[in-house]
C-alpha cells in the first residue's frame, strides 16, 4: 500500500537533493571542521557554505546563524540564554498556544521564580496585541511568541509584535519552525532578535536546527564546552546535517512559490471538499492568516484517534489534536486555548501537506473522508466508545 503523507508539520521527507549532498560527509569527508589539517579544513569550508545558504533564506548575515541539534535546542538556548544576559529582569511573556519546546521551558521558569505570562487567543487563535503592549515593562526580560502555529497553521503578525517589543528595549524571540520555507522572511529588515528553525520541518534531516541571533543581541551560551559556533554553541558540528540543511534552505527558496500556489490549492481543495462532504465539521484557526499547507478540521461527536486509525487503513497519515496522556485523551492545549468546544476538540484532525503531495492523493482522501466520518458516527454516538 502506498503511503499518503499529510503530516508534514510533524516531520518531512528528506529531499533527494539534500540526501545526495549529505552522503560524502559520513564515510569520505568525515574530518572535524575544527581540525588544522586540510582534510578537516575542507569540511569546515562546507559548513561555512551551509551557513551562507541558511543566511540567504533568512535574509541575514551568516555570522548570525548558530547551528544547533534541533528546533527544541534553539528554543531553549534563545529563552534561557537571553534570560541569563539580563539576570535582574524577572518577567517572561509567551502565549498559551506555543509548541511544548517553548511552553515547557516557560512553565519550568515559573517554578524557578520567574513571573511568566501566557497570552490567550481568541476563537480563531489570534492574539490581542493591545494586551501584549500593556504587559511590556522594564522587568520584562524576553517575549517569546511563535511565528505560526504547528497545529492550526495560524500565523501571528510577527513584524508588528517584534516592533512593539523591541521598541521597549525587550528581547524578542520567535519559534519560526513552521514558517521557514513556507513564508518568505527577510531578517535584515526586521527587529527580531532571536529566531528558531528546525531542519526536519523543511526537508532536511532530523537532528539539526538553527538559532538566528541578530548582531548585537546579548545571549549567554546554553551548551558549554569547545569553541565551536564562535563560542556560542559548544559541541562538534553535525556536519552531514548542516550540509543537508544548507541545501534544504536553497531548495526552500526555489519551491516557495510552489508552496504558496500549488500546495496551497491542494490544501484548499482538500479542506473545502471535506467540509462539504462531512456534516458537523469546521475549520480550527484563522482562515485569513494561515500557513499554505495546513488545515485543522473538527468533526463533532467522534474521536480524532478513531479517524486516524481509519485513515491509516488507507495509508493516509495525518495527526489529531489530542495527546494520549496518562491513559486519558487530553484535547490539544492549542484548541482548548481557542475555546473549541470539548466535543469538537476531541474530533480534530490536522492535515499538513508538502511539495511532494499530489492531486491524486488529495482526491483519494476526499473520497474516503465522508465514508470514515459516517461510519464512525454510526458505530457509536458516544465519545471514547468508538472501536475500529
Ligand atoms: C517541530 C517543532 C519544534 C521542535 O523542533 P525539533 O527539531 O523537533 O526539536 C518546535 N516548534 C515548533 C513550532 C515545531 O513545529
Amino acid at each position: 500500500m502506498k503511503t499518503i503523507y499529510f503530516d508534514n508539520n510533524a516531520t518531512t521527507r528528506v529531499a533527494d537533493e539534500v540526501f545526495e549532498v549529505m552522503q560524502p560527509y559520513f564515510c569520505e569527508l568525515y574530518g572535524n571542521p575544527s581540525s588544522m589539517h586540510t582534510f578537516g579544513g575542507q569540511v569546515g569550508v562546507r559548513v561555512r557554505e551551509a551557513r551562507e545558504q541558511v543566511a540567504a533564506l533568512l535574509g541575514c548575515h551568516p555570522g548570525e546563524v548558530i547551528f544547533t541539534s534541533c528546533g527544541t535546542e534553539a528554543d531553549s538556548t534563545a529563552i534561557l540564554g537571553a534570560l541569563a544576559a539580563v539576570p535582574h529582569r524577572r518577567k517572561v511573556i509567551t502565549t498559551r498556544v506555543e509548541h511544548p519546546a517553548v511552553l515547557t521551558v516557560c512553565r519550568d521558569l515559573e517554578n524557578r521564580g520567574y513571573h511568566v505570562i501566557e497570552l490567550g487567543v481568541d476563537k480563531q487563535g489570534r492574539l490581542d496585541l493591545d494586551e501584549l503592549e500593556s504587559l511590556l515593562d522594564d522587568d520584562t526580560a524576553i517575549v517569546t511568541i511563535m511565528a505560526a502555529n504547528n497545529e492550526t497553521g495560524t500565523i501571528f503578525p510577527l513584524e508588528k509584535i517584534a516592533e512593539m517589543v523591541t521598541e521597549r528595549g525587550i528581547t524578542f524571540h520567535t519559534d519560526a519552525v513552521q514558517i521557514v520555507g513556507k513564508i518568505p522572511l527577510n531578517l535584515s529588515e526586521s527587529p527580531i532578535h532571536l529566531l528558531s528553525l528546525s531542519g526536519h520541518k523543511l526537508h532536511a534531516p532530523k537532528g539539526v536546527g538553527v538559532l538566528y541571533v541578530r548582531k548585537g543581541t546579548r545571549i549567554a551560551p546554553f551548551l558549554l564546552g569547545g569553541h565551536q559556533e564562535g563560542g556560542r554553541r559548544a559541541g562538534t558540528e553535525n556536519v552531514p546535517g548542516i550540509v543537508g540543511l544548507g541545501k534544504a534552505c536553497e531548495l526552500a527558496a526555489r519551491y516557495m512559490d510552489d508552496e504558496n500556489t500549488r500546495v496551497k490549492a491542494l490544501r484548499d481543495k482538500l479542506e473545502s471538499a471535506i467540509l462539504a462532504g462531512c456534516p458537523d465539521s469546521r475549520i480550527n484557526g484563522d482562515p485569513e492568516n494561515r500557513l499554505p499547507n495546513t488545515t485543522n478540521i473538527s468533526f463533532e461527536y467522534i474521536e480524532g484517534e478513531a479517524i486516524l486509525l481509519m485513515l491509516d487503513r488507507f495509508g493516509i497519515c495525518a495527526s489529531s489534536g489530542s495527546a494520549c496522556t496518562s491513559g486519558s485523551l487530553e484535547p490539544s492545549h492549542v484548541l482548548r486555548a481557542m475555546g473549541v468546544p470539548f466535543t469538537a476538540a476531541h474530533g480534530s484532525i490536522r492535515y499538513s501537506l508538502s511539495r511532494y503531495n499530489t492531486e491524486d492523493e488529495v482526491d483519494f482522501t476526499i473520497e474516503k473522508m465522508p465514508q470514515i466520518i459516517e461510519r464512525l458516527r454510526e458505530l457509536s454516538p458516544f465519545v471514547g466508545q468508538v472501536h475500529v
